[in-house]
């Protein structure tokens, strides 16, 4: 019979049946595009993972679509080598939020995708995890008691009284120790523990721990968002730390996944505030199967949680800001705990926000939104004050007899001080030496920029154009605005008083811990930050011996500021701040206000009256003073005026085109190029010269920048979709490397 047909008929048929089966498949390539394969006769669905040939490479993709027509040439479209069957497929959901991001943020789809997925997931293999445990008391378990733990079995002690709180999973014990292993054996063969795979779900042995009875303030934001739970609505949960805003999260989860499918996903900005998070809502709420999702993890775990998400089984989903774009088919309620601070933002390869992703993510979901924070991102509470989101207040402690820290400034210009201490402070850490009580030196020690600061008449020198601020560059004698690179001499003379003793801010404090260790030699002292804290496992034994007294004296980062409760902790000294009163970088004084808010929450949390003394050549700085009251609302109403008066955001949109390369000349003709390009395509746009940027050398790279400002977002958006291919199209950009980073937070 097919002998018969005419092989032309033959042909069309054969190239039809093959032309319904070209795979659009995203791919991990620096392109904005899919590219077209066909099927080979493997069926493959969409969502699906495959191995693909490129170039002479085997690599990974996802189907996103199935087409019958090409732009390309069929009989040159090459055929998948291989499909993951019996894998979970991605789902349009995922898809669509991935599409939103690529377009906003300006990054190729296929890489965002690619990027969104667990490590595992990204290799040309079958994604398989190992079996994960949790452990749980058993009733003999229960009945026990950490007594009968040898005192000297510190780690078997630390364990038992985790699994006090409830059943634990191998990561977590991981955080607790490396050596979580033995300890456990130890209890299992005492018949005190039983362990669980996770996939069963999680359910604990132990009952829930019984809520609160909420206060007024927090029954009605809890109320309002049942209420709004089958549609978007955007909420702002504002409340000090401890004015109990994980309560409300906790009831209104309890409240909302009622039904068995649904899922909430929680996000957190810090990877070292999970585990303690991650207990809480354990024992609240254990009969929610709860996940965990962060850069912490093992590679099997993380590919284990994704898939607990996507399958429905975990209800809910905690997690860093990757784990915004998890997949969670029956998502309920999106909850961003502290959602101003800086470490949602991805700093490099698509530069996204994850509150603002989330925001996407809930409007899409149809699914109501809450943020919480103390001192809330200035957009985020501008969109409150104009309605845009509800803004829901807690405004007192949940615990009463936390008192409130008592908060002083130490005029640095009238008291003499020895490498960077004044006598006021020594003095006060001396007497908490006295007492066996802690103290904890807060050093705001970011990269701050010299500004020119007159120290009589407290004059800064402005830039003339934009109304920021200019940046001390002492080696070249000039003063330059990074903001729209207006440049100048340094000037000898305060233009305002005629002081003659101007001098840039912003002194190192490196030197701090060997002062202290002259100054109080029997004390113990300890410094945290990312180099002391590098290895797994050293901030929890810091944070332990802290607990057990074993510390005196804490020098710490930011990464000490939030969430970690020291009761014996009675002193905040804080120094080194002016620099960032007086940035340029128009966000500094409103993250030093967060941070000096978090920092004051860390003294005095227990029955013992905590005090903050802050260094300052600017006591009566209105920043100070909101401090003192810790009165938020009329800080941010202060900076949003100043904000508005200079045009920048929450009043306008921003965009930064950086490059960089070892040769500044190839940077200059690139960003030289991507200016006139901007200047010609958008005229409601306004685009500042090309600028070195603020670390103009780093590891032996010359770097420069393009800033656009606009008072809409679409015009901003337009154009950078108009320019960007053409800038990944020039000859140019092949010499330097280059990003386009959407609400930049940093410049
Ligand atoms: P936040 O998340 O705002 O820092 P938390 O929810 O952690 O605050 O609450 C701080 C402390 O107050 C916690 O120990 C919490 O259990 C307790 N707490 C919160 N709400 C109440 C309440 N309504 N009654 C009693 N204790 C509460
Ligand atoms: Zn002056
Ligand atoms: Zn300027």
């Amino acid at each position: 019979m097919l002998a018969l047909i005419p092989y032309s008929i033959l042909s069309s048929v054969y190239l039809e049946l093959m032309q319904k089966n070209i795979l659009q498949i995203a791919l991990d390539v620096p392109l904005d595009r899919l590219f077209d394969y066909l099927d080979g006769g493997f069926n493959v669905q969409i969502g699906q993972r495959v191995v693909v040939p490129f170039g002479a490479r085997k690599v990974v993709g996802v189907v996103v679509g199935i087409s019958d027509t090409s732009d390309f040439a069929i009989e040159k479209l090459k055929s998948i080598i291989q499909v993951f069957d019996g894998e979970p497929t991605l789902d349009a959901d995922t898809f669509g939020l991935l599409r939103f991001c690529a377009d906003y943020y300006q990054y190729p789809f296929g890489q965002a995708l690619l990027a969104s997925l667990p490590t595992r997931l990204r290799q040309t293999e079958p994604a398989v995890s190992r079996k994960q445990f949790s452990y749980a008391f058993s009733p003999e378990g229960l009945q026990a008691s950490i007594e009968q733990i040898p005192a000297r079995q510190a780690l078997q002690r630390k364990i038992f009284s985790a699994l006090q709180q409830g059943p634990i999973t191998e990561s977590m014990l991981k955080e607790i120790s490396s050596g979580w292993r033995s300890a456990i054996e130890a209890f299992r063969v005492k018949g005190w523990v039983h362990a669980e795979q996770i996939l069963a779900g999680f359910k604990s042995v132990l009952p829930a721990v019984p809520p609160p009875p909420l206060n007024e303030q927090q029954t009605f934001s809890v109320n309002q968002v049942i209420e709004s739970a089958d549609h978007f609505k955007p909420f702002l949960l504002h409340g000090i730390t401890g004015s109990g805003k994980t309560e409300v999260y906790m009831q209104i989860l309890q409240q909302l996944l009622t039904d068995e499918h649904s899922q909430a996903l929680v996000l957190v900005p810090e990877i070292n505030l999970t585990p303690q998070l991650e207990a809480r809502f354990r024992s609240r709420l254990p009969h929610l199967p709860l996940v965990s999702l962060h850069s912490n993890l093992g590679e099997s775990e993380r590919l284990q949680n994704w898939r607990l998400a996507q399958s429905g089984q975990a209800r809910i989903i905690i997690g860093t800001r990757l784990a915004v774009f998890t997949p969670i088919p029956n998502l309920k309620i999106v909850l961003v705990d502290e959602e101003h601070d800086g470490s949602y933002k991805q700093q490099d390869s698509m530069r996204y926000h994850a509150r603002d992703v989330a925001m996407v993510r809930a409007q899409r979901n149809q699914v109501p939104i809450m943020m919480g924070s103390a001192t809330p991102a200035l957009e985020t509470w501008q969109n409150a004050k104009t309605g845009k989101y509800t803004l829901l207040s807690l405004n007192n402690r949940a615990v009463a007899q936390s008192d409130l820290p008592n908060i002083r400034c130490i005029d640095t210009t009238k008291q003499e001080s020895t490498n960077g201490l004044t006598p006021v402070l020594v003095n006060a850490m001396r007497e908490r030496l006295e007492k066996g009580e802690q103290s904890l030196l807060f050093i705001n020690r970011r990269g701050y920029s010299p500004v020119l600061l007159c120290s009589a008449c407290h004059w800064i020198a402005p830039c003339m154009r934009c109304s920021s601020r200019l940046v001390v560059h002492l080696k070249q004698g000039r003063l330059r605005c990074h903001h729209c690179g207006h440049e100048q001499k340094i000037v000898r003379q305060c233009p305002s008083c005629g002081n003659a003793d101007l001098h840039p801010t912003g002194h190192g404090t490196q030197r701090l811990e060997e002062t202290l260790k002259q100054l109080f030699p029997e004390a113990r002292i300890q410094r945290v930050d990312r180099d002391s804290t590098s290895r797994k496992d050293a901030l929890n034994e810091i944070l332990t011996a802290v607990h057990s007294n074993e510390i005196d004296i804490l020098i710490g980062t930011q990464m000490l500021a939030k969430g970690h409760d020291f009761p014996n902790l009675t002193l905040v000294g804080v120094i080194d701040t002016d620099s960032a009163l007086f940035s340029p970088d128009f966000r500094a004084s409103e993250r030093l206000f967060a941070q000096l808010m978090q920092v004051s929450g860390r003294a005095g949390r227990a029955e013992k009256a905590g005090e903050v003394l802050i260094q300052t050549a600017f006591p009566s700085h209105h920043l100070f003073n909101a401090l003192r009251s810790q009165d938020y609302p009329a800080y941010a109403q202060t900076l949003l005026e100043e904000r508005q008066t200079a045009n920048f955001p929450p009043y306008c949109y921003l965009a930064l085109l950086r490059a960089e390369s070892s040769n500044y000349r190839d940077v200059e003709n690139f960003l030289n190029f991507a200016f006139e390009l901007a200047r010609a395509s958008s005229k409601q746009v306004l685009t500042y010269d090309p600028m070195p940027a603020q670390m103009e050398r780093l590891k032996g790279m010359d770097r420069g920048q393009v800033l656009m400002q606009a008072s809409q977002r679409g015009a901003l958006q337009k154009l950078l979709a108009a320019i960007t291919p053409q800038l990944r199209a020039s000859k140019l950009a092949a010499k330097v490397r280059w990003s386009v980073d959407v609400d930049p937070m940093e410049f």
